[in-house]
């Protein structure tokens, strides 16, 4: 099917990685939520979540370049960063 754009090839809604900027299938990504004080993996967490590929470079990317702040409109501490580690699906 030529002509075809990418995004109907994925199956389920499509988000934005907060880190890369690139599109993927919400099952490919894991989803942040900030709480107002504390920074966690959820998907069923109510609120303002934040997509993100299940990958560190990811993770850097959306903490140096502002990707977490922008999506909660709020500062995201990098410590509170830090504190999920480099690997934070791993634990969700
Ligand atoms: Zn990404």
């Amino acid at each position: 099917m030529a002509g075809e754009p990418a995004a109907d090839r994925l199956a389920g809604p499509v988000r934005t990685c907060v880190g890369c900027r690139r599109r993927a299938g919400q099952t490919e990504l894991i989803r942040l939520v900030w709480d107002g004080q504390r920074l966690a993996v959820s998907r069923t967490a109510p609120g303002r979540g934040a997509w993100l590929h299940p990958d560190p470079a990811c993770l850097t990317a959306a903490s140096r370049k502002g990707g977490l702040s922008r999506a909660f409109r709020a500062p995201i501490p990098v410590s509170e960063v830090d504190r999920l580690g480099e690997r934070p699906w791993a634990a969700a």
